[in-house]
């Protein structure tokens, strides 16, 4: 309403401006055009004083709209220094995958779970037991799978890895056609990625304390065989030497061994399966000096 009212006086004062400076003389017209400048500027400090009080509220919400969208789609972009797009550049890409069983009774379940805004859990990719796969994240995106861990010396694993997540609830044993899209799927993200062997893993590798997937009956060798993670070489094991370090082999695996037990006991599920006792025999120390020297 403001804006129309002092469009229309200024249209007039600059028409009426136009009319007297074609008909006065030059002193005149120097007079006239200080009076009129005085007069417009006047007449716009007026404006703004006027329209500020009415015009503020919308800018706070414009600012203020603005600022939520500026952390919702760039969260990572500073505010406060200047911005340069740089013309090279791409996504990160995932160079990690972990793999869960998700203790639940059917995919369905899983789903469900996964789309319940109080369980703050997520995956990229379920796996039904018939080899159905449901997608829930885009590869890009940071999936809330792997939680609180460490393998190495990286300690966001999220930010890091794919979560792939097969249907079992942790006492049955995975059938073949879960295993078969599990090998293609796997073979697609390494091709893509460029994932190496090594970096295949599963969620009890990186959280020995909490968790305890994929099960011992999950085939980490068939796995291996494909390139996807390690293991061992049966007809190449030979005794460990007596220098052999087991907690700097765990450690150097990726094992975290603040919690030394727990770290055997993931180890031995993974490799061992049939005794998950938090010491380390003969024959297991000889497979982890094996898989120690592979590294
Ligand atoms: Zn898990």
């Amino acid at each position: 309403m403001y804006y129309k009212i002092y469009t229309k006086i200024s249209m007039v004062a600059i028409l009426l401006a136009t009319i007297l400076f074609t008909s006065c003389s030059a002193r005149k017209r120097q007079v006239l055009q200080h009076n009129l400048t005085t007069s417009i500027t006047e007449d716009i400090a007026l404006f703004k004083e006027t329209l500020a009080p009415v015009l503020a509220p919308a800018i706070d919400s414009l600012t203020l709209a603005k600022d939520k969208l500026h952390a919702a789609f760039e969260p990572g972009r500073r505010k406060d220094l200047s911005w340069v797009p740089a013309i090279h550049g791409d996504l990160r890409k995932p160079n990690y995958v972990i793999i869960h069983h998700t203790a639940q009774e059917t995919l369905a379940q899983t789903i469900r779970t996964f789309t319940l805004p109080h369980t703050k859990v997520s995956a990229h990719y379920i796996i039904g037991k018939n080899g159905e796969v449901v997608q829930m994240l885009n590869d890009y995106e940071r999936a809330w799978h792997a939680g609180a861990g460490k393998w190495g010396s990286i300690t966001d694993l999220n930010s890091v890895s794919l979560g792939i997540e097969l249907d079992n609830n942790g006492f049955q044993p995975f059938p073949t056609a879960q295993i078969d899209v599990l090998l293609t799927l796997l073979d697609t993200i390494k091709v893509k990625y460029g994932i190496p062997a090594a970096n295949f893993i599963g969620h009890a590798d990186i959280a020995p304390t909490r968790k305890n997937d994929p099960s011992t009956l999950f085939p980490w060798e068939q796995l291996a065989s494909r390139g996807f993670g390690i293991w061992y070489d049966l007809q190449f094991l030979e005794t460990a030497p007596d220098s052999f370090n087991t907690t700097d082999a765990l450690r150097i695996i990726g094992y975290d061994t603040r919690n030394l037990k727990a770290a055997i006991i993931a180890f031995k599920r993974k490799f061992i399966r049939k005794d998950l006792s938090p010491e380390l025999t003969v024959f297991d120390k000889s497979v982890l000096y094996n898989i120690y020297k592979k590294l």
